[in-house]
């Protein structure tokens, strides 16, 4: 009999999860099932090159039409999920499809957290994940209006430097004592604020929102301090939530993501997960991670359709990650938790150095903007754990290729 496999979630991982699935030669039925009412498009230019207007729509597709029409893919979309039983291998769709399958993918990412205070329904305040989000935030692009950024991550912070160019007022309000807290080191926090000062952008600190008010046209966003600020449009970029109620609801064991091991298979047989919405272990740092991130989404994807496939190719890499700022390309490569040490190549002013996180001398993570040698590096040292000399990783005059 022919197996079914359905990928639920077409966003990055369910893309390649089809698309790997069909190379791995899986000739049985495939579907890929959607809530938004797109085909699998790429996020990151969201914030990015699409917000500025720099990228065109149709550009945003991770693969075209005729691709899925080719690899004799059925794509539901715009319908969302609403159960799953794992007894019986069927999933419900919100017009009360049944879909019987022999396999399942979770591919469902994840939704911005929403803000938690008075006037967090305010018509002028947007969040940013989805294509229909970007469009109705960029109605408000418009020169001279002010935009308030609640959040200081990578979503804020682009969003601000796309605004800025725009020739909007931006004010940007993080609640951390610096920029980027949860994702980098103190230096390069103090790099992006810098340079988002010079180009305009005012940044305030530890400054808590605890409240939205305003007419239709207007939001005051209250600040915990007591002061009270006026823009026309608020984006709040304070993290994302993994899609774990359909998994969780169904007994799939969950726990900041569902939890998979490192074939990318859930507690329960049969069923997978990718991606924003997965839990994995990591060989490379001991521990469990959830990323949010492309590479995550995109290798995590390849081990989940090897698994279906019968094939056995374990996730384990090391976790990689970009940031586009103005003329700067941040690229990160590892997870910095747990470092004893940062050390600074390069000059920060120069617009271009890397800063590596050590861990008695062994590497963790390396930030590198506008460095892409340290950053290429970095992915092979950071896996192979060996002692660095941390003299070697600050002198200019030892290239990267030889730092080990
Ligand atoms: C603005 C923005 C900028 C980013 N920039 C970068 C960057 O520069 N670099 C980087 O590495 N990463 C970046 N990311 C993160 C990256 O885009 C995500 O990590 C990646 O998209 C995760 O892929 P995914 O397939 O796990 O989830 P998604 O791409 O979110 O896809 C999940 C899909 O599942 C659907 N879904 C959920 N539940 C259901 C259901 N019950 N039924 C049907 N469908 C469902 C969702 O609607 C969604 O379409 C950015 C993200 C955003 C939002």
């Amino acid at each position: 009999m022919t197996e079914t496999l359905l990928i639920l979630g077409a966003g990055q991982a369910g893309a390649q999860a089809v698309l790997s699935l069909r190379q791995q030669g899986f000739a049985g039925r495939l579907m890929l099932i959607g809530g938004e009412p797109f085909l699998p498009y790429q996020r990151p230019p969201l914030s990015k090159a699409f917000l500025s207007g720099a990228l065109p729509r149709e550009r945003l597709l991770i693969k075209p039409e005729n691709f899925y029409r080719q690899a004799d893919v059925e794509c539901i979309l715009d319908i969302p999920a609403v159960s799953l039983d794992t007894a019986e291998r069927r999933l419900t769709l919100a017009d009360d499809r049944q879909l019987p399958f022999d396999q399942l993918l979770l591919a469902t990412g994840g939704r911005p957290r929403q803000l938690q205070c008075p006037g967090a329904d305010h018509p002028r305040l947007h969040y940013l994940r989805t294509l229909g989000d970007v469009e109705r935030l960029r109605e408000h692009f418009l020169p001279g209006a002010r935009l308030i950024v609640i959040g200081a991550g990578y979503i804020g912070l682009e969003v601000a430097a796309v605004a800025v160019k725009h020739g909007l007022k931006v004010q940007v309000l993080e609640a951390a004592p610096r920029v980027l807290a949860r994702v980098t080191g103190a230096e390069v926090s103090d790099f992006f604020a810098r340079v988002h000062a010079e180009a305009g952008v005012e940044i305030h600190c530890d400054t808590g929102v605890v409240g939205i008010d305003g007419g239709a046209d207007t939001a005051r966003v209250h600040t915990a301090a007591g002061d009270v600020m006026e823009a026309d449009v608020v984006l709040a970029g304070i993290g994302l939530l993994p899609n774990v109620e359909l998994a969780e609801a169904a007994g799939v064991a969950c726990e900041n993501g569902i939890l998979v091991d490192d074939l990318a298979r859930s507690s329960v047989p049969g069923i997978l997960a990718a991606g924003d919405c997965s839990n994995h272990p990591s060989a490379i740092y001991g521990r469990r991670l959830r990323l949010e991130s492309v590479q995550n989404a995109i290798e995590q994807a390849k081990t989940a359709a090897a698994t279906m496939a019968g094939k056995h190719r374990p996730y384990t890499q090391v976790p990689w990650f970009w940031s586009d700022q103005y003329d700067l390309k941040l690229q990160t490569a590892g997870i910095l938790q747990g470092h004893d040490r940062a050390l600074v190549r390069g000059d920060p002013r120069s617009r271009s150095f890397a800063v590596f996180y050590l861990h008695e001398n062994r590497l963790l993570a390396v930030d590198a903007i506008n460095r892409p040698a340290e950053f290429i590096a970095a992915r092979t040292l950071i896996p192979a754990g060996g002692r660095l000399d941390p003299a070697r990783l600050t002198d200019e005059s030892v290239a990267p290729q030889q730092f080990a």
